[in-house]
């Protein structure tokens, strides 16, 4: 069985100018240059994709586009198809950032048909789940996640999902400087490639990587990549700036 390659993929959100977001890009370029058996994806605002496309071109960089909608094109005023972020370079598209559920009313139900859209024009989803504060601290976690996990992945085949990403982002670390401890990560990441094993198929299970997000940085990332179901990161904050997203790079 093939070991699972390492992601590290930066979340910039509504950050960076173009010329703000090609600089960054550019200097990441430079920094990650010579890394070797990582991925690394950054995903900026949809004006900046094209431009920062052709500063990664031939890099170790690739790039994702943070949403898209399920419609292939049509009378859908402010939304982008999966055609269109491949058009404009992207091989990544991030699907049901909590962000996304908590401030413009996704559901798994969404979440499963941009998933399906992402797959349908080869575009690698990392589709997001991860449980409340609240959550947690009523003993919740586990269902959420296998909710959130067999709802979004509905109707989907086993042999669909060969490139597919998840990130476990608990909304209470993300933005916060809470990170959950390698142990409280490694737990979920296992109960979810669990859930994958038992709703899909082995293989799969053992082949799906798992990114960990939420105050992701420098001075964590290499405790949580030690752990056996960790298979990357999700960083949002420490992202932003390329210094240091690329020391999270090289873990
Ligand atoms: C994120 O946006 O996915 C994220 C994990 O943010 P942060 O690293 O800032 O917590």
């Amino acid at each position: 069985m093939a070991a699972r390659i390492p992601l590290i993929a930066g979340n910039w959100k509504m950050y960076k100018t173009n010329p703000e977001a090609v600089e960054s890009a550019g200097r990441l370029v430079e920094l990650v240059a010579d890394t070797d058996g990582v991925e690394i994806m950054i995903a900026p605002v949809f004006t900046a994709l094209e431009p920062v496309s052709k500063v990664v071109q031939q890099s170790r960089v690739e790039l994702g586009a943070q949403n898209l909608y399920w419609e292939k094109e049509g009378a859908y005023t402010g939304e982008i198809s999966a055609d269109m972020l491949v058009s404009a370079g992207c091989r990544y598209v991030i699907i049901g950032h909590s962000e996304r559920r908590q401030y413009f009313g996704e559901t798994d139900e969404t979440v499963n048909r941009k998933i399906s859209a992402a797959l349908a024009a080869d575009l690698i989803p990392v589709f997001c789940v991860g449980e409340t504060e609240s959550e947690r601290d009523s003993g919740k976690t586990f269902s959420v996640l296998d909710k959130q996990v067999k709802d979004g992945l509905k109707s989907r085949v086993v042999d669909e999902l060969g490139t597919l990403v998840i990130a476990y982002e608990p909304v209470w670390a993300i933005g916060t400087g809470k990170t959950a401890t390698s142990e409280q990560a490694q737990e979920a990441h296992q109960y979810i490639r669990s859930l994958i094993n038992d709703k899909f198929s082995a293989a799969l299970a053992e082949s799906v990587r798992i990114l960990y997000g939420g105050s992701v940085k420098p001075a964590n990332v290499t405790e949580l990549m030690a752990m056996p179901d960790i298979d990357g990161a999700l960083v949002g904050g420490a992202s932003l700036d390329p210094e240091s997203f690329s020391q999270i790079v090289k873990f």
